[in-house]
């Protein structure tokens, strides 16, 4: 009967750490690094930059990522465009905080990287000191070509990340080290 039918070992590539480590690791990064939806944190000038990224020319929706998010609860890439202020800084985090897992950081442009040129008391030089950043975008601004290969990269750790990775020490301790639960 049916019930006598047993597998001498399981087919290759099932059992264990293959099945997960790979295909489904495979499967879903493809879908995710396909249809990644931005929260566009535009601050200043490097904005403009990415309102001609989003525009029929450079044309973001070609990467699946036409559908900005302005609820963080549905984004999935943070991109952080312009000066942000030490008043701002807190609600960098907050918008930060309300993303569920997997979130990716791109920070766009030499004000959110490191403040750019304001150097000044009321500049926050670089949003990594308040949350983690995934992707750098140099630039004062970045043009939308430099902005694309930015979410691209963004895309390429989508599609590599185990999605167990969330659930690393290391990355808990990375979440720790910004104060982060
Ligand atoms: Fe503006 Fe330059 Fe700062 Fe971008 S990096 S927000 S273009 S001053």
């Amino acid at each position: 009967s049916n019930s006598d039918i047993q597998l001498a070992e399981a087919p290759p590539g099932i059992e264990g750490q293959g099945f997960f480590a790979t295909s489904l690791d495979h499967l879903v990064g493809m879908a995710r690094s396909n249809s990644l939806w931005p929260l566009p944190f535009a601050t200043s000038c490097c904005g403009i930059e990415f309102m001609a990224t989003m525009a029929a020319h450079y044309d973001i929706s070609r990467f699946g990522s036409e559908r900005m998010s302005f609820s963080a609860r549905q984004a999935d890439v943070l991109m952080v465009m312009g000066t942000i202020s030490k008043k701002m800084a807190p609600v960098v985090k907050q918008v930060y905080l309300q993303m569920a897992e997997p979130r990716w950081v791109l920070s766009v442009g030499a004000c959110a990287c490191s403040g750019g040129i304001f150097d000044t008391y009321s500049v926050l030089q670089g949003i990594d000191r308040v949350i983690p950043v995934d992707v750098y975008v140099p630039g004062c601004p970045p043009r939308p070509e430099q902005i694309l290969e930015g979410f691209m990269q963004i895309q390429e750790l989508a599609k590599n990340e185990s999605t167990r990775r969330r659930h690393t020490p290391e990355y808990k301790a990375l979440l720790a080290s910004y104060g982060i639960e």
